[in-house]
């Protein structure tokens, strides 16, 4: 999520944390390194299409669809009178509500019933926005010097407007898919994902799922494409609650047990730990794919990591750069501490937050009793709190979803590098990995890392990033529904 990739890896999960984190590990480095790939002559989109797009785009940054509006369900019957008027059958949508929002599948029926299902997903909810906060109404969409303005513009309105239009254009022509296509969108993608797991529930038999919510291409500046993300895995999230107590006293009579005292020695302990180095197929290719664009002592470090993965050297000098060390294994930290009662008080209990982002394949219990080692204090009692993440392997990097993700992006940029990802946070991919389901981040979304406010204010895709994503999406729709 530099950019485009890094919008998309969003966290989520804990209301603590709403920001957007960067997964895409060393992302800057490349973007400064990596050079431009030949623009190349784009495929023609038409222009009806297009304007199409720009539409639906612009009409569903209207719908307010934050949590507790109640808007997702109108947002969806929405989404459903474009496809109808494009000569979906009514009978092959269905909006359910969830508590106050709501799922959306359509189906686009294949010819051969043998063939499982291709999923595409995205989220129709957003985060919330307040007008006082933002230059322009964040649910009037605004047309302004090239872009469109409007909370949800990127994420993840931007994919699932694209989606629509493209699957309206392929209605229109007649086009017939081997697979059923479906498209699932749910309507709590940012808050519980109640809607998600209903639909991982529902599609568990599916051949794959493609998540415009995730992955996506990265401009430079001067507007030059620098490399594409693929994502395939995600790390699992989880916080643990640390608690001390002790029977606290007067100030002026300190015994040797503290409750502050023993909760930072805790979490020092904690924070000087490091989780066994792991690998999978994702950060292999991941690191093998940043090599070419990197110099100095991190590229002698990778290199020496891909070529022996216990090389202790490689490891620390990897493991003390941010950009790289959540790649490398799995990461606790704390995060936040309350602790104490008043200023003359012995504190009779201290509290804090660990943080941790799982490597994916790692029990969230199993991490659980390792901070429980490391803290080596029996009376420091630690407990999960509950997040609603699930752990999920890492989706195998397919060979005909990498020839046609591939095939789409080199259409619209010419030899650029597509780099495999696992994100530290979590989308609805989690969910349908969780279920077996391999799930893929191939947002058709290029974007500057300066244009880049998924969640932030005054949220805006460059309008110039429509047609790309409708031939992205075009391309790798009919490639894997074959
Ligand atoms: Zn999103």
């Amino acid at each position: 999520m530099a950019m485009a990739f890094r919008m998309r890896f969003e966290v989520k999960s804990s209301s603590l944390l709403k920001n957007y984190v960067s997964a895409l590990i060393g992302c800057a480095a490349m973007s400064v390194a990596v050079g431009a790939a030949a623009s190349g002559s784009k495929p023609a989109v038409d222009k009806a299409l297009h304007d199409q797009a720009l539409e639906i785009l612009q009409k569903s940054i209207s719908f307010r669809t934050v949590d507790g509006a109640g808007q997702v369900p109108a947002y969806a019957e929405y989404l459903k009178s474009v496809l109808v008027e494009a000569g979906y059958a009514p009978g092959d949508i269905e909006i359910e509500p969830v508590a106050n929002t709501a799922t959306f599948v359509a189906r686009y029926k294949g010819t051969d019933s043998k063939k499982k299902p291709l999923l595409v997903i995205g989220h129709m909810d957003v985060v919330e926005a307040k007008r006082e906060d933002w230059k322009r109404d964040p649910f009037t969409p605004v047309l302004e010097s090239g872009y469109v303005f409007g909370r949800g513009s990127a994420d993840n309105k931007f994919d699932v407007s694209m989606i629509t239009a493209t699957l309206t254009n392929l209605k229109r022509q007649g086009w017939k898919p081997k697979r059923d296509v479906i498209l699932a969108f749910s309507g709590d993608e940012e808050t519980a994902m109640v809607s998600t797991r209903k639909l991982a529930e529902q599609f568990k038999d599916a051949e794959l799922a493609l998540n415009g919510d995730a992955g996506g291409g990265l401009l430079s500046e001067a507007g030059q494409p620098v490399v594409y993300g693929l994502q395939a895995g995600e790390k699992t999230y989880a916080d643990f609650k640390l608690t001390v107590t002790n029977p606290g006293g007067h100030s002026s009579r300190p015994s040797k047990v503290n409750a502050i005292n023993q909760l930072a020695a805790a979490l020092d302990r904690i924070g000087k730990y490091q989780f066994p180095v792991m690998r999978n197929e994702l950060t292999t290719a991941y690191f093998t794919a940043s090599l070419p664009k990197l110099s100095g002592p991190t590229a002698d470090a990778v290199k020496r990591y891909l070529a022996n993965p216990e090389d202790a050297q490689a490891i620390a000098t990897l493991s003390d750069d941010p950009s790289y060390v959540g790649q490398l294994r799995t990461t606790c930290v704390s995060t936040m501490i309350e602790g104490g009662h008043a200023t003359n008080a012995l504190p009779q209990k201290a509290v804090a937050n660990i943080n941790c982002r799982i490597f994916p394949g790692t029990p969230i219990a199993e991490v659980q009793k390792t901070l429980g080692q490391v803290a080596a204090d029996p009376e420091v009692k630690i407990t999960q709190v509950v997040t609603g993440s699930v752990p999920a392997d890492a989706s195998p990097l397919r060979k005909d979803v990498m020839a046609a993700v591939t095939k789409a992006v080199h259409a619209n940029y010419p030899g650029l590098s597509i780099v495999p990802s696992m994100s530290a946070g979590a989308t609805d991919s989690m969910h349908f990995r969780a279920n077996g389901v391999p799930s893929y981040g191939v947002s058709g979304l290029f974007m500057k890392d300066s244009d880049e406010f998924s969640h932030g204010l005054d949220e805006r895709v460059p309008v110039s990033s429509i047609d790309g994503a409708l031939a992205h999406w075009n391309s790798v729709l009919k490639d894997l529904a074959r």
